[in-house]
């Protein structure tokens, strides 16, 4: 397995570093390019408007025989110019350990699993893997989660997923004998209350400050009901979009008919 490793953390994250030195212990041959500074939650975005460089990491991060480029783009920046250019040979393209939960809406706001999203459309395999961590938690158990990522790894290379799919991983912040096992999951619903807080600068001008408290809706099955009773949620998810059941509809409707 050559798996691209990135993140939307930044390539010095603790999270990346951990997951790829486990990757390397199991005797795959990964690659780290990863952005150059925190871009959580920049979604998919590309970068069109300037160039972008790519350059090795320097310091004790990675093992001294993994590759490791920083690049001043995106998540998904990495991922186009990790497989185009830097390591052609990836099969899959790994991204996380994130520091903090992918669940529910998170989706498709979160650079994590947009990267491996950017995966999937380059034609590989690819894995998004969060840790269920939050601000108040002080141990952030990384380790645990890369040996999930390891087996997870393990099972898929003798039962293969189709292309096109990826799996969004979310791991409860615990030692893996307190984890519960894994549960296949759907996409659930995270809400964010309060999402606006507005502040006033010193000008006394007006600014917000966009955040939140998730509220989950903690259905049964569910990513975000999986993660809070204790299980490694593994969810498959593609990149079709369509609502099929609404084309129906809008076709039974006769909105092809109706407007010419
Ligand atoms: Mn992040």
């Amino acid at each position: 397995m050559n798996p691209l490793v990135t993140n939307d953390d930044g390539v010095y994250a603790p999270g990346i570093s951990i997951l790829t030195a486990a990757l390397a212990r199991e005797g795959l041959n990964p690659t780290v390019v990863a952005p150059d500074r925190e871009r959580s939650s920049v979604g998919h975005a590309i970068t069109l408007t300037r160039p972008l460089r790519v350059w090795p990491v320097t310091g004790r991060v990675y093992p001294a025989d993994v590759p490791a480029y920083c690049c001043d783009g995106t998540p998904s920046d990495c991922v186009v110019l990790g497989v185009d250019e830097v390591a052609p040979e990836t099969d899959w393209v790994i991204s996380g350990i994130n520091n903090g939960p992918n669940l529910g809406d998170d989706l498709t706001y979160s650079g994590t699993v947009s990267a491996a999203m950017e995966g999937t459309i380059l034609g590989r395999h690819a894995l998004a893997v969060s840790l269920n961590c939050h601000r108040e938690h002080e141990d952030r158990r990384y380790e645990d989660a890369a040996e999930i990522v390891i087996r997870l790894l393990r099972w898929v290379s003798r039962s293969p997923i189709p292309y096109g799919v990826l799996l969004n991983v979310n791991i409860p912040n615990l030692p893996l004998a307190e984890m519960k096992g894994i549960k296949v999951t759907r996409q659930g619903k995270r809400e964010y209350a309060d999402k606006v807080t507005p502040l006033t600068d010193p000008f006394g001008r007006a600014f917000y400050w966009v955040a939140g408290r998730p509220e989950d809706d903690l259905v049964e099955g569910s990513d975000v009901w999986a993660v809070a009773h204790g299980f490694v949620s593994v969810t498959p998810v593609h990149m079709d979009m369509t609502h099929y059941d609404t084309m129906a509809l809008l076709r039974d409707g006769g909105v092809e008919g109706e407007m010419f």
